[in-house]
């Protein structure tokens, strides 16, 4: 299978076993597979600029870049996810591919309106 990116240059030939859910890596840059064709034997494929496989640096992002952000942002690629999820549990980043456990927080924000006083007994 031979593997584009999106502006149709020739990257690399991986196995015709790859999958969408694959991320190939070539000299050092890794690519993640965005369309197979029919045949499969051609594929598009998108560069992941802030992917690492390393697994210190992983947890040094998950603890610290992604750490209570407003949106979900992969600790692997630093992608920001669109459509967080709303509930804790496992996802899958969307751009990568890797399974995440995540855990949801909610803040709770009040704003009285005053609706009606309390009977004031003037004695
Ligand atoms: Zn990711």
């Amino acid at each position: 299978m031979d593997i584009f990116d999106r502006n149709g240059n020739f990257i690399v030939t991986v196995p015709a076993s790859a999958e969408l859910s694959d991320i190939i890596k070539h000299n050092g840059v890794y690519w993640s597979i965005c369309s197979i064709n029919a045949s499969k034997d051609i594929a598009n494929a998108e560069r992941l600029d802030g992917f690492t496989e390393n697994l210190e640096e992983i947890d040094e992002k998950a603890n610290y870049d992604c750490y209570g952000e407003s949106d979900l942002v992969c600790p692997v690629c630093g992608y920001v996810e669109d459509d967080s999820p709303h509930e804790s549990g496992t996802t899958y980043c969307a751009n990568c591919g890797a399974e995440l456990e995540v855990e949801v927080e909610y803040r709770v924000s009040y704003y009285p309106k005053l609706k009606q006083m309390p009977n004031i007994l003037e004695v």
